[in-house]
């Protein structure tokens, strides 16, 4: 343990390309699954089958703003529904599921297994547990990092913002700085070259 600390703390990560976790994911929104497969390196991803399996009453994901507006949600519901009905009036006149899943909208809930080693975790991790992340996406790595903490405190402890180990933010939409993990890059750049301008002033003085 000691010399994966080592390797941690020097930077060098391809080492613990070697630690793999394997992750069951349930019950999150096709918007989020789209997300997450956009990661191709160090992960691997296998997603229940809309084509072969036919739902037989799928379920979805409600965002909490929807959630927290009664007219929205009961447009949410409405569209949901009649979504619903179509899939399956299609499925009775012979339309293969492949076809008929195009009606589902984005919250419509899928099943996934993903493997991955500990370097792209924790890259993953790094973008995914940022503030500016989407909502749901965010929420699951929160849920990851708890997982792999309660396998090994060390390694679920790497999972975090990519703004930790950074030492600074670097999101343009952050440049506000109204996420508070990290200063923003502009701010400490600013403090630097002040600092080397003072470091030069003290120079010249001694
Ligand atoms: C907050 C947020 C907003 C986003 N918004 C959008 C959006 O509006 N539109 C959109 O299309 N996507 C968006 N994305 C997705 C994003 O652009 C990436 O596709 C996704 O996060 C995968 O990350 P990655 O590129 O680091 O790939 P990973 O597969 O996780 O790759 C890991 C690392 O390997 C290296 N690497 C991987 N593949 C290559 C390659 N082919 N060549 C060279 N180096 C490589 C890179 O260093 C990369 O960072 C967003 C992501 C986040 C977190």
């Amino acid at each position: 343990m000691r010399l994966i600390e080592h390797v941690v703390d020097s930077g060098h990560h391809s080492t613990i390309e070697h630690i793999s976790f394997t992750f069951a994911i349930a019950g999150v929104s096709r918007a989020l699954s789209h997300q997450l497969v956009r990661h191709r390196i160090g992960v691997a991803f296998d997603q229940q089958s809309q084509r072969y399996v036919k739902y037989k009453e799928p379920q979805y994901v409600t965002p909490p703003s929807i959630e927290a507006n009664p007219d929205a949600l009961q447009e949410f519901e409405r569209f949901r529904d009649v979504s619903e009905e179509i899939y399956h009036r299609f499925l009775e006149q012979g339309i293969p599921a492949e076809d008929a899943r195009f009606i589902f909208p984005n919250a419509v809930t899928t099943n996934l297994i993903m493997t991955v080693n500990l370097r792209q975790l924790m890259h993953m991790a790094g973008l995914r547990l940022c503030t500016l992340a989407q909502w749901e996406i965010r929420q699951m790595f929160k849920l990851i990092r708890k997982e792999v903490m309660a396998a090994d405190p060390y390694f679920g402890r790497l999972l975090v913002p990519k703004c930790v180990p950074l030492g600074y933010c670097d999101e343009k939409r952050n440049e506000d700085e109204h996420c508070k993990i990290r200063p923003h890059k502009n701010s400490v750049f600013r403090v630097w070259e002040l600092y080397k301008r003072g470091a030069l002033v003290e120079r010249e003085q001694a």
